[in-house]
């Protein structure tokens, strides 16, 4: 089986500092590993001539595959484009139709096109060029031999785009990548070791399958990647069973099969329900609301949330009783419960979910340790309360609290 090999080559001085990190290759790795293509190096340079040689020099004797990034913009020390020309010893010449989209594009937002835009336009001699939709340093791609190179801008919201839309299938199309066949499950709301003592003794009955678990706070994904022969329909039909039956195992815990997130999944989940949901949020500060949030079109579902922060707020705005609050704490299944209950009817939501906690790293006593979160889940029907405690630092408290109050309101909706 033969198999391609790649690199990366990321381009800007600013990755070498201390402020910015290189994050490009980790998209352009995914979507690479998904042809079965092995990354074999990643490079980063910064905006030097002889460094950005080098690197390229040493990619393509050992690669058949090289993605450059960045450093393809109107500046001056945007230098991708001529050196990997004169590295390969092509002219570059003006194309008409790039810099007609340029002025076009200028126009639109009713600027003019600076001189050094016009750089933008030049295309090495032999290169395919490859439209931005989100910037003006279109991508290019160069057939040298038997091998490719691309120059994709270093923005990661242009990269991207043009990285699945348009360099993949033209790896594809190019060279000789096998088939990968992979299926996903992601599981929320169980530890990692649990779910590896009940998926384990599944997937060890399938050697020809690589089984990888991932873990980040609260959310745990089992990938299945298969490595027989790429025999289309054994691998899909091994695939499949495993899946099932570890997803059988697992029940309402696999919210998805595919990349979907949590959110995306509850917000189908309200949307088919015609739910509309609010949120009361202490200790998370408004994280949950931030996730909801994230997803365009999550204002059919989601009316909004308060952070209430402090004991009055608590009760000012939600109605949470000052008796509960000196009874029991903020930090109570009381106060959860009244959270949830009054952020409902305050906003006249179908559900209110709420948080209380401590996030740390100081509040905790011995009652109640830093890591203990209650959160409370309000319905047409029933107000309900769960006690949980949480490991890690503040980050992961609150990002595990507030990806459990969603999992936990989209098992109620199933
Ligand atoms: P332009 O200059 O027109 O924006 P460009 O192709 O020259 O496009 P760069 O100047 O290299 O792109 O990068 C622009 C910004 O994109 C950088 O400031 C950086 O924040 C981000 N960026 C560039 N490369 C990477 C990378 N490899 N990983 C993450 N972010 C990157
Ligand atoms: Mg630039």
């Amino acid at each position: 089986m033969s198999e391609v090999n790649a690199e990366i080559i990321a381009v800007g001085s600013e990755l070498l500092g201390p402020a910015r990190t290189e994050t490009n290759s980790l998209f352009v790795t995914l979507q690479l590993n998904r042809l079965g293509i092995v990354v074999r190096r990643k490079w980063v340079v910064g905006d030097r001539e002889k460094d950005l040689r080098e690197a390229l020099e040493r990619a393509l004797d050992l690669s058949e595959l090289v993605i450059i990034s960045g450093g393809l913009g109107p500046t001056h020390d945007d230098i991708t484009r001529e050196v990997v020309a004169g590295f390969l010893r092509r002219e570059l010449h003006r194309e008409a139709r790039i810099l007609e989209q340029l002025e076009k594009r200028f126009a639109r937002v009713g600027l003019k096109m600076s001189e050094n835009n016009r750089r933008q336009a030049m295309v090495p001699e032999g290169a395919v060029v490859l439209d931005n939709s989100q910037g003006t340093a279109p991508g290019l791609m160069i057939k040298e031999n038997s091998r490719l190179i691309f120059l994709l801008p270093g923005p990661p919201r242009e990269l991207y785009p043009m990285m699945t839309n348009q360099v993949i299938p033209l790896i594809k199309a190019n060279l000789p990548v096998q088939p990968q066949y992979f299926r996903q499950l992601s599981i929320a709301s169980e530890a990692e070791s649990q779910v590896d003592s009940v998926a384990g003794p599944i997937y060890r009955e399938y050697p020809l399958i690589e089984t990888t678990i991932l873990a980040s706070a609260g959310i745990v994904e089992l990938h299945f990647w298969w490595r027989g022969q790429p025999q289309e329909e054994e691998a899909l039909r091994q695939l499949s069973e495993l899946a099932r039956r570890v997803k059988e195992r697992l029940g309402a815990s696999v919210f998805a099969e595919s990349q979907a997130r949590l959110e995306e999944v509850l917000g189908q989940l309200l949307r088919a329900r015609s739910f509309s949901l609010a949120t009361a949020e202490s200790c998370t500060g408004g994280l949950i609301g931030k996730l909801l949030t994230d997803l365009p079109g999550s204002s059919d579902y989601y009316r909004g949330g308060v952070v209430c922060y402090s004991n009055d707020l608590k009760v000012g705005l939600l109605g949470v009783r000052e008796e509960t609050l000196a009874e029991h704490g903020a930090v109570s299944q009381e106060v959860a419960w009244e959270m949830a209950a009054g952020i409902r009817t305050v906003t006249r939501s179908d559900v209110g979910l709420s948080v209380t906690g401590v996030a740390g790293p100081g509040g905790g006593t011995p009652e109640k340790p830093v890591g203990l979160v209650f959160a409370g889940l309000a319905t047409p029907d029933k107000t309900l309360v769960k006690r949980l405690t949480f490991a890690g630092d503040r980050d992961i408290i609150r990002l595990r609290s507030a990806r459990f109050a969603l999992d936990w309101l989209r098992r109620e909706l199933l």
